[in-house]
């Protein structure tokens, strides 16, 4: 079933579990998470890139449209959601394609900037039905930048502004900073779950986002659940997993033909396993109050 972001972390907060957001930029890594939710009947997050940066003939909409194919024909909810969209052009182009959520993000602009921005687009997709997260505070780092690896303790969120911010943009989930940082980290990385507790405190039920999950030990994601966090983006580590068992595969055939499919087959088992592993540790309930139909009256209106 195709659900908004809001629906999909409806009972999050109050239960003190995370919903996992995870990679939906193939389809052998989307069916393999979905196969492992639907296995433990749990709800799914499929995350696709917001800035739509693959070359033009890669058909983006098209691909699209296969995550949201596959969110209607699952037996449980899932929700199929734009990352890191840099404008408000490109949160419109996601919601006039059928996403149920878009993450809009100004976390590099000043305050009142970023403020502004997320405004504008919790606007017009609440008028479509469709949920917004944004980011306050700047969780940093992607793979090959002068900071991969290293999170920024200046950067990390205040929980006074994380407050004024959930309450001046009426956003419906907010990614917060306290210690995460894009793909694959330098050293053991450790959260700050004070300042993490303090910003739960502050904005009541409002779920919050962990970005760059991958990485992490199993002991701090289990700490970030327990202390606030309700969604969990962890995409690179799946990727890096799931290449490493092709790989691995792949180096004792050698000599042997082998097929994409075979390869590909092997990655979607590796997902499988760790999907099933990431539900148990970020604590993932399955959803039991019905979801609303007037939420998602553009999400599903390409059925
Ligand atoms: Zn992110």
């Amino acid at each position: 079933m195709l659900v908004t972001l809001k629906e999909i972390l409806s009972e999050s907060v109050a239960k003190k579990y995370a919903v996992p957001a995870l990679n939906g930029h193939d389809f052998f890594t989307a069916q393999g998470c979905l196969l492992a939710c639907e296995q433990m009947n749990r709800p799914l997050i499929l995350m696709f890139a917001g800035d739509f940066t693959f070359p033009a003939d890669f058909r983006q909409d098209v691909h699209l449209r296969m995550l949201l194919e596959m969110a209607r024909s699952a037996k449980v909810p899932v929700c199929v959601m734009i990352d890191h969209a840099g404008s408000y052009e490109l949160c419109m182009r996601a919601i006039h394609y059928g996403c149920g959520g878009v993450m809009i993000d100004g976390s590099t602009l000043p305050f009142e900037e970023n403020v502004a921005l997320v405004g504008k687009v919790v606007e017009a997709a609440h008028a479509c039905g469709v949920s917004v997260e944004a980011e306050i505070g700047h969780v940093g780092g992607y793979e090959g930048t002068p900071d991969e690896g290293i999170a920024k303790p200046q950067f990390y969120t205040k929980p006074e502004e994380a407050e004024r911010f959930a309450n001046l943009t009426g956003v419906d989930a907010l990614a917060v900073a306290f210690g995460s940082n894009h793909g694959p980290y330098q050293g053991t990385p450790h959260l700050d779950i004070p300042r993490l507790t303090e910003i739960r405190d502050r904005v009541g039920d409002l779920p919050l986002v962990l970005h760059g999950g991958s990485g992490l030990p199993d002991e701090e994601f289990s700490k970030a659940v327990a202390g606030g966090i309700n969604k969990v983006n962890y995409i690179s580590g799946m990727m890096i997993n799931c290449a490493d068992a092709m790989r691995e595969f792949s180096n004792a055939q050698a000599g042997k033909r082998l097929t994409s499919r075979q390869m590909l087959e092997v990655g979607m088992e590796s997902v499988v396993s760790e999907t099933r592993h990431i539900l148990e540790v970020f604590n993932t309930q399955t959803l039991t109050i019905p979801v609303s139909e007037t939420e998602t009256v553009t999400a599903r209106r390409f059925q």
